[in-house]
């Protein structure tokens, strides 16, 4: 498997990716560091968990990679278009190439995206065909790990604590408490906002339609065309195999729909 990988320049986007994976950091490395690992050893939790919390994790990171660093369907210089199709492809007037109608053009990224849903600063990324997928999981691990480090918040100031044995004072003079409420305040922030965020995505997807299109609202011209969800998600992962929608290192095969599909899932 060879991943290529897409690189934006635009500090404000790095600026943004920055805090993106300090968040990460911070609880990735405060959460075992305070609550999993002291209370592994001591016999309160099993194992499982702590290796769930890093699976969360590292599948959380994989997707953040993937999602900034791959390429989002930028257009060749010059495409070979088939004959056929001549006539749902157009030309940009900001770059002067010929793109397939849905394209759209990034400014920040300074080329034309196909089926570009909307440019993210913080995965410093365009959204568009190619890597919309990825976002999807980016979305999904980040609510999955937000939740995860909320219950194991809300376990160490309501369950665990007492059971350490520690005194208050040692815990407060340990600032303890004051990193497990940033880590709350944090995980509140991306779970609320990665939640909907989700929502609306998969709104999109489901009735075909992308963030710019509903925002110039011209969606009803010739999108919006009815599809299972397995269809739309298949169409989207580039996959039929629901278990590789969840996997972030992969690469994405566009794929054709057979009417024996498209009519029976
Ligand atoms: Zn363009
Ligand atoms: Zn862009």
């Amino acid at each position: 498997m060879k991943l290529r990988l897409h690189f934006v320049v635009d500090p404000m986007g790095w600026l943004c990716i920055s805090m993106v994976f300090g968040i990460w950091l911070y609880n990735t490395f405060f959460i075992p560091k305070l609550v999993l690992l002291p209370h592994y050893n001591e016999g309160h939790i099993p194992w499982a968990i702590v290796v769930c919390y890093y699976i969360a994790s590292g599948l959380c990171l994989a997707a953040l990679f993937r999602a900034s660093t791959a390429d989002p369907g930028r257009l060749p210089v010059d495409p070979k278009i088939p004959h056929s199709e001549r006539e749902h492809w157009e030309l940009c007037n900001k770059c002067n190439l010929m793109r397939p109608k849905r394209s759209h053009h990034c400014s920040r990224c300074g080329h034309c995206v196909r089926k570009m849903d909307h440019h993210c600063p913080w995965i410093n990324n365009c959204v568009g065909e190619d890597n919309h997928w990825l976002f999807l999981q980016l979305c999904f691990y980040t609510q999955v790990l937000s939740l995860f480090t909320l219950v194991l918040d809300f376990c160490q100031y309501y369950y665990f604590q007492p059971l350490t044995g520690l005194d208050q004072e040692k815990f407060t003079t340990h600032h303890e408490l004051a990193l497990m409420r940033v880590s709350t305040l944090m995980g509140l922030m991306m779970f609320g906002g990665m939640s909907s965020l989700f929502y609306t995505q998969m709104a999109g997807i489901l009735s075909d339609t992308t963030t710019i299109e509903k925002m110039a609202q011209f969606s009803n011209e010739v999108y919006g065309s009815k599809k299972s969800w397995q269809w739309a998600l298949t169409e989207v992962c580039g996959t039929r195999w629901k278990l590789l929608w969840l996997i972030p290192l992969r690469n994405r095969q566009p794929i054709q729909a057979s009417h024996h599909f498209r009519t029976h899932v």
